[in-house]
């Protein structure tokens, strides 16, 4: 139900491995018990309080700024039913994901272009490239 990406530094040893897309084993009551612990910001936390059906979306996608920062994250957008149960499922609330250095909205990269996206590499700083041979679809 989602992809994987291997991601390696043009001039380090450095790799990282991204994925995308909803899992299986990875419940969204799991997020859902996170939020209402705070994880993910108090007005999450005070949405998931008020609405017991509400769960918190699980898929996972890649976030770019254009500081060069990026991240592999929650979309962690408010649903009205889980999406592995249902297909009707709602988007209650959309949630951006800001940047943790520069404070700016990131963009959420397409299936499509991630394959040709060059991210920074957390060590050295120099671009990452992905590895066509270490890709592939996961379930
Ligand atoms: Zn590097
Ligand atoms: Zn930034």
């Amino acid at each position: 139900m989602g992809y994987f990406y291997t991601f390696a530094c043009s001039s380090c040893p450095h790799t990282e491995s991204v994925k995308t897309g909803r899992s299986y084993f990875d419940k969204s009551k799991g997020l859902r018990k996170q939020a209402l612990k705070g994880t993910y910001g108090e007005k999450i936390q005070q949405e998931m309080e008020a609405h017991p059906e509400y769960v918190l979306d699980q898929e996972k996608c890649l976030y770019v700024c254009s500081c060069g920062c990026w991240i592999n994250e929650f979309k962690k957008n408010i649903l009205s039913a889980n999406p592995l149960e249902t297909d009707d499922f709602k988007v209650v609330k959309q949630n951006r994901h800001v940047c943790p250095e520069c404070g700016k909205v990131m963009r959420m990269v397409k299936e499509k272009e991630i394959m040709d996206l060059k991210l920074r590499c957390p060590d050295c700083k120099k671009e990452m490239h992905a590895e066509p041979d270490a890709c592939g679809f996961c379930d």
